[in-house]
């Protein structure tokens, strides 16, 4: 065990998300300039990666991509943090087309949801047709998938992916298991280790939970050797009744633990390392 427990925690930063509100928590970012700043904040606390939405200027959520350009070229300027981009659905709302926008602008990494759900009240609906074209297409840009599987027959969606010789596309496996939403699988130490179960050798893997699950989720994550996500995206409250003041605020708590448990977290080169994702081409 003392080979896992050294690999240092790559911590996502979940910077706003598609679903939270303002409503519930004030400090959610939601301009390009919030988002960009937010993420460099979180990277500067301790993040290797930042999971990046847009929205428009009323909060909802946004496929646009010149809002995506906006908000990596920010990013990009300042942080040299690792940037995934979502392909998600936009709580409903969004096209296949658009949920492949921000593909076009390089992220070093994006989601992939490797399969279908109720979300809440909604479908959240990825048909296998869907998940072969974004690793087809996430193939062709060399970008690594992060394969979210809210539930265990994700995992299942996901290696079946591989039989047909599309996954991985980068070479590495990199797993974020999302526990808690209701309709997916809840948030339990036997979930997250049946799901690890699965998966094939040599894949990293993390794990987010919403609300209060936060926190007990990820402490199960770093202590067998997995990775950690959190944010204002799955997190509105740093504690019971006492909103989280920003992104930067729960990536500190998080870094603060895997010191603790004698881990640390990982730079932006050892995840880039751990992920198996080359250096970005530096600009002329
Ligand atoms: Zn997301």
């Amino acid at each position: 065990m003392s080979g896992t427990r050294e690999k240092p925690v790559i911590v996502t930063a979940a910077i706003t998300g598609s679903v939270a509100s303002s409503t519930e928590n004030p400090n959610l970012p939601i301009t390009p300039a919030e988002i960009a700043d937010a993420a460099v904040e979180a990277a500067e606390a301790g993040a290797a990666i930042v999971h990046i939405h847009v929205r428009e200027a009323d909060g909802t959520p946004s496929a646009h991509a010149e809002l995506y350009e906006e908000v990596f070229d920010s990013i990009r300027s300042r942080s040299g943090v690792l940037i995934c981009a979502t392909t998600g659905s936009g709580a409903g709302r969004f096209s296949e087309e658009e949920r492949l926008a921000a593909l076009s602008l390089a992220p070093d990494i994006a989601s992939l949801d490797a399969g279908s759900m109720n979300f809440g009240e909604r479908v959240f609906q990825n048909p296998p047709e869907l998940l072969r074209r974004l690793a087809r297409d996430m193939g062709a840009r060399g970008i690594l998938p992060e394969l979210e599987c809210f539930d265990v027959g994700m995992v299942s969606n996901a290696l079946r992916l591989a039989e047909e010789g599309l996954l991985p596309v980068t070479g590495r496996w990199w797993f974020q298991f999302c526990l808690g939403v209701r309709g997916g699988a809840p948030a339990r130490a036997g979930v997250i280790l049946a799901m690890r179960d699965l998966l094939p050798h040599g894949a990293e893997w993390s794990v987010l939970g919403v609300g209060r699950a936060q926190l007990p989720v990820a402490l199960i994550a770093m202590a067998e050797g997995g990775h950690v996500r959190t944010g204002l995206e799955d997190n509105a409250y740093f504690r019971k009744g006492e909103h989280a003041r920003s992104n930067a605020q729960l990536v500190r708590r998080i870094a603060g633990i895997a010191g603790d448990l004698g881990r640390g977290i990982a730079s932006v080169p050892e995840a880039r390392e751990l992920l198996g994702i080359a250096p970005r081409a530096v600009a002329a």
